[in-house]
């Protein structure tokens, strides 16, 4: 990324990291490479086919992390065990996936992700989407939705007409994929009544944005399964408890919606903007990932956001994003090479106070300097010459308005600083 994507990916993790602080979610680091066979564990197939894994130099099979969730899980299935629970931890940084290459899809690609363990109620799962709500707000995103589902309804229907898991997933991967009919092709294959089958026809043509009414319907279509008929009302439950919150979120309930990831147990989510087809992020709840890794049963609730597609998307909504600026910025150019000591000392007294600040080091001529002090979109200039040092002062240039003043040696930040001020005014 250079200069100018950096400063975007930048902001808008920093802004990940403000809203972890927000809500209480403490950050953890967790390794690039860790063994395959942990962050191969749970990773269901798909995942697991794009992973890249390799043998290290002492012939141990390693793999780059193609998610956060398995170095978390470990975590608090091994260290953080003995903690009281809940545990609100965000981590960020690069995630590794072989995905085709094209926009906004990348083999590595950086992920802010919250986990939220240790809750089995609804008020963990509506935390998550009002984090994520205000993570996509605060980052000036417009116009975002959120698509959301619940797996333990489809899945409620599978266990009762006793479909195979392993079917299941591959069913569910399907419908990931959108691909209904080949689903529904695949579950009849295997024998499924019906009634079950019609259920399942029906409950997958669910969906829209009065999000009452479609959790209404999806009671009534799914009251001869009690395993089902228990998801529906978390469900509900789950988005009464949004709703009632206060935060007004564009949100979706699609019933056929189905994720990638197999450990997911309860809510999915996934949020997208209208610019794009794919999702700037996405999680749910995964109650029986820690005891995998051989933690105490802890039920859990995440959610990963694709840091990068939320900067592409920055950068097509209109008008793009404007990140709030950071400090003036200068540059000390001394007119003399024999003053470049004296610059150079002039710079540090202004980083003291704060101001970003670049020294002149190539000896070039002022008015070179100057151009690309504009171009760099700078704000201020010192021009240490040998004239004005004679009375212990500098030229300070303002290369917005392009006027010159002189100031004083022990004066210089405070001079930039009132033109500032003259500016905001
Ligand atoms: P997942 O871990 O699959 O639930 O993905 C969470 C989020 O990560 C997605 O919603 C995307 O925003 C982002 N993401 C996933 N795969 C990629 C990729 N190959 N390139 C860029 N972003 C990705």
């Amino acid at each position: 990324m250079l200069p100018e994507e950096a400063r975007l990916l930048r902001f808008v993790e920093s802004n990940a990291r403000t809203v972890a602080s927000l809500y209480g979610y403490r950050e953890i680091i967790t390794p690039v490479v860790e063994t395959y066979e942990l962050l191969s564990a749970k990773a269901g197939e798909e995942v697991k086919s794009r992973m890249f894994v390799f043998k290290d130099l002492g012939g141990r099979d390693v793999a780059l992390r193609p998610e956060f969730t398995a170095s978390v899980a470990r975590l608090v299935a091994s260290t953080l065990r003995a903690q009281p629970k809940p545990f609100r931890l965000f981590c960020a940084g690069t995630i590794y996936r072989y995905d085709e290459p094209q926009r906004g899809r990348y083999r590595e690609f950086w992920q802010s992700n919250y986990e939220l363990m240790g809750s089995s109620r609804p008020e963990a799962d509506a935390e998550v989407l009002l984090l994520t709500d205000r993570l996509m707000k605060n980052s000036g995103l417009k116009n975002y939705a959120m698509k959301i589902g619940h797996v333990g309804v489809l899945r409620g229907i599978f266990n009762q007409e006793k479909f195979d898991e392993k079917a299941q997933n591959s069913a569910m991967q399907l419908m990931d994929k959108k691909q209904y009919e080949e689903a529904l092709n695949l579950i009849s294959e295997s024998g499924f009544p019906d009634d079950g089958l019609k259920t399942l026809r029906e409950l997958i043509s669910l969906r829209g944005n009065n999000v009452f009414d479609i959790t209404n319907c999806m009671m009534k279509c799914v009251s001869a399964y009690e395993q089902a008929t228990k998801a529906v009302e978390n469900l509900n439950d789950i988005l009464k408890m949004v709703a009632e919150s206060g935060a007004k979120i564009n949100m979706t309930v699609d019933a056929g919606f189905a994720r990638g990831l197999e450990y997911y147990t309860g809510m999915i989510c996934e949020i997208f903007v209208p610019e794009f087809d794919i999702a700037l992020g996405g999680g749910g709840r995964y109650d029986r990932l820690i005891e995998l890794f051989g933690g105490e049963p802890t039920p859990a609730v995440g959610i990963a956001h694709g840091m990068d597609r939320m900067m592409l998307a920055l950068q097509n909504q209109s008008p793009p994003v404007r990140i709030v600026p950071e400090s003036k910025a200068g540059v000390v150019i001394p007119i003399q090479r024999h003053l470049a000591a004296k610059a150079a000392q002039i710079a540090e007294t202004l980083r003291e106070e704060n101001m970003r600040v670049e020294l002149e080091i190539m000896g070039r001529k002022m008015t070179k300097v100057l151009e690309e002090a504009d171009k760099k979109k700078l704000n201020f200039a010192v021009l240490v010459g040998e004239k004005e040092l004679e009375s212990r002062s500098v030229v300070v240039r303002n290369l917005l308005t392009r006027e010159q003043k002189t100031a004083r040696l022990d004066e210089i930040a405070e001079t930039i600083r009132q033109r500032d001020e003259h500016e905001a005014s």
